[in-house]
């Protein structure tokens, strides 16, 4: 790994301590390892199970319910971290909807769900990876949803389908977004949406739920699914927050999540550079390194301070934290520029290495696709950009 990433930001003690211990675990999992997972499209439990063992999946749980009571300022460092350890992007993935979906059930669950799960969540001994808002109708505009929730008794009965949840096949729980007031009926198409925990082998044991995988081109290790609910019945106790208010239950802590997702982008952009240099520094042609070609060295050169530029941003924001006086602008701002210098990393290491770029063996090519799905995931660059468009720059609402 290039010295070089380390020397532009000045890490707090507390986040060195965190890019140390990750950097640690992530020596062990070496590029054959994550090129093996990805081929085989294999989610790497022992990746995953190392970093629970050592807590590191209840990074932003309370203390009281065995979590590091930690938060976002050490996040970023933790999740750029695993992506630049070899992983990329899709290693980050892996781990990712575990960490805040934890968070979701410690804000808005009971006190006795929270007992119960919590400290099992923290460990890794249980997993809360999926998270089932988007649907076939419902992308960008997540206000659109259709599945139905509806009050029987002391319980709600769940009918409806969801696309692209992930980690489905290795959830102990699921979150699944649901209407429980119709949209013609509510009078800001933001309300009737409310939150459910669902122990997803229960349901699927009951026939309620089923799931079918999507076949996809990058982060082929961490598994996305079509989801069908057919009277999944779910106790009241696991209605998580107030009914009715689980779009905004959403988007509590979303812009520190996406300051979360814009390090991960980081670590991916930063990997690819490496890369692109270590082959930049070893191939010859013509009879000399093919790193002495300025056609070879800008576009790494440009990547990298972008990647860098991106990193002050993000960190800054990460470092200001709820106390920000614009978050949501920081962290969708973030967001794009991270992704954007993924992409352009990814891009300048498959073109340095010539015909070897589309190798699997050379691992830049998983990058490249990876750093595309970058700016189509957990929210379009569009949408960051309409956002920033309207709520930063008073243009007038597009859509
Ligand atoms: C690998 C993967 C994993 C995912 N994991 C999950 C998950 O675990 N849980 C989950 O709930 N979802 C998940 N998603 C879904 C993801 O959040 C959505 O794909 C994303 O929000 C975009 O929605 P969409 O695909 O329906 O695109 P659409 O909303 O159909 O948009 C299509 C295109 O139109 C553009 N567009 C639409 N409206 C506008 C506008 N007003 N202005 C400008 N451009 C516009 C969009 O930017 C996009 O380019 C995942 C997706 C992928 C690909």
């Amino acid at each position: 790994m290039s010295p070089a990433n380390d020397q532009f930001v000045e890490l707090t003690e507390n986040q060195r301590l965190v890019q140390k211990s990750i950097r640690n675990i992530c020596d062990d999992f070496d590029r054959e390892y994550w090129r093996e997972q990805s081929q085989k499209g294999e989610y790497p439990h022992e990746f995953v199970d190392t970093l629970g063992e050592q807590g590191w999946l209840g990074i932003l749980l309370p203390e009281e319910y065995g979590g590091a009571g930690m938060s976002t300022n050490e996040t970023v460092v933790m999740m750029e971290e695993i992506a630049a350890g070899g992983g990329g992007f899709a290693a980050a993935q892996a781990v990712h909807g575990g960490i805040y979906n934890s968070v979701a059930l410690v804000n808005h669950g009971s006190e006795d769900l929270k007992e119960e799960l919590v400290p099992e969540l923290a460990s890794g001994e249980t997993s809360l990876q999926a998270f089932c808002l988007t649907e076939p109708n419902a992308g960008s505009d997540s206000t659109a949803i259709e599945t139905r929730a509806e009050k029987d008794g002391d319980e709600y009965v769940i009918n409806g389908q969801k696309i692209w949840t992930s980690r489905l096949d290795v959830s102990d729980y699921a979150i699944v977004v649901a209407r429980t007031t119709p949209k013609e009926e509510v009078d800001k198409k933001t309300k009737g949406i409310s939150m459910f925990l669902v122990d997803v082998d229960e349901a699927v044991s009951a026939g309620t739920l089923d799931y079918d995988q999507i076949h996809k081109s990058a982060s082929e290790f961490v598994h996305s699914y079509s989801v069908y609910f057919e009277d999944m019945r779910v106790p009241e106790e696991h209605l998580l927050g107030d009914e009715g208010d689980g779009f905004y239950q959403v988007l509590d802590g979303l812009n520190e999540e996406r300051l979360v997702i814009a390090a991960e982008c980081l670590g991916l952009g930063r990997l690819a550079v490496d890369r692109g240099v270590q082959y930049a520094n070893e191939r010859e042609v013509f009879g000399r390194q093919i790193g002495k070609n300025q056609a070879i060295q800008h576009p790494l050169a440009e990547a990298f301070a972008k990647v860098q530029a991106a990193k002050q941003m993000t960190y800054n924001a990460a470092a200001q934290g709820a106390e920000a006086t614009d978050l949501g602008a920081l962290a969708n701002m973030s967001k794009y520029l991270a992704s954007e210098a993924a992409f352009e990393a990814a891009d300048a290491a498959v073109q340095t290495h010539g015909g070897f770029g589309v190798a699997t063996e050379y691992d830049v090519e998983r990058y490249f696709r990876e750093a595309r799905l970058t700016r189509l995931v957990p929210i379009t660059q569009q949408l960051v950009l309409n956002y920033i468009s309207e709520q930063v720059l008073g243009l007038p609402r597009s859509y």
